[in-house]
């Protein structure tokens, strides 16, 4: 599978010449399975380049679009993405828990007047309800893929809830955890050991990385996990790549050179064979 990350900034948007290297677009992943479907995890801002690029592709129609949670750096790209203004393109939703309504409804509210000059209802594509994605294999979540790829997800740890994916194929399976903080016990969230399990000898890994500890003193609750965190996670599944993600807004490019040194070396003296990077803007992966 072909993976290319759209956005990878955490929170909040944040353009500007600090974070020019690593980008500033909120949270969007896009997956190609084998045989060319699309799946796109989070509309964040980062979605509204991809839909200008899908727009270039007459034979994508049907598009698998999977919410890992409602918070507004993971839906407020949507109303750009110029492809739900079409009637030739379907989508299947898929998002947590009551996904068949809420997932609908988390896209509508946000464009409810007076919070956006164009109705959901006046949007000319197709949307279909998944399946809900609550903890285990989800059958329907990609109904639009070719069933060499199978999907399974995990509830996450982060204040209002939220889901993970796995996706995996013949070639190996690709865990993508995003707002998941492993180190405190969130409602509805998992306890660190199903969380090894899930990532357990993934191909790549991506998963939050927004805090250094020292950040972490004041930041604990808030739903992210710290740059050790992931680590710590990655290595105890046997993971072969790990891509810190969620990158916190006010964190420079500089910054995020400095903490992906730490971590290179942090592996380096648990004898590991982890390959470690930060996510980047545009940044194309396989597996
Ligand atoms: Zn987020
Ligand atoms: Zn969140």
């Amino acid at each position: 599978m072909n993976i290319v990350i759209w956005g990878c900034r955490g929170s909040i948007t944040s353009p500007g010449p600090s974070t020019i290297r690593y980008g500033g677009e909120s949270t969007c992943i896009e997956v190609r399975t084998g045989a060319g479907d699309v799946i796109i995890i989070d509309a964040g801002s980062g979605i509204r380049k991809l839909g200008r690029q899908l727009l270039k592709e007459q034979s994508v129609t049907k598009i698998n679009l999977l919410l890992t949670h409602s918070h507004w750096d993971h839906l407020a790209g949507f109303p750009f993405f110029q492809p739900a203004y079409f009637s030739r393109y379907s989508f299947a939703l898929c998002g947590g828990s009551d996904a068949q309504t809420s997932v609908l409804k988390y896209l509508m509210h946000q464009m409810d007047p007076p919070y956006f000059p164009v109705n959901f209802t006046e949007l000319k594509a197709r949307f279909e309800s998944g399946c809900c994605c609550n903890n285990g294999l989800c059958e329907k979540s990609l109904q639009y893929a070719d069933r060499s790829m199978r999907c399974e997800s995990i509830p996450l740890n982060h204040p209002n809830g939220g889901v993970g994916f796995k996706f995996s194929d013949s070639s190996g399976s690709f865990v993508f955890l995003t707002d998941n903080e492993i180190r405190y016990s969130h409602p509805g969230g998992m306890p660190r050991d199903a969380y090894v399990g899930f990532c357990r000898n993934a191909g790549l890994l991506i998963h939050d990385a927004q805090f250094e500890e020292s950040e972490y003193k004041k930041t604990r609750g808030w739903g992210h996990s710290t740059f050790q965190d992931a680590l710590d996670l990655a290595l105890d599944a046997g993971v072969q790549r790990l891509g810190l993600f969620h990158h916190d807004p006010d964190r420079t490019d500089d910054e995020l050179d400095r903490l992906v040194d730490w971590c290179r070396n942090y592996v380096r003296q648990k004898g590991s064979s982890l390959e470690c990077f930060a996510c980047v803007e545009g940044m194309k992966l396989s597996v």
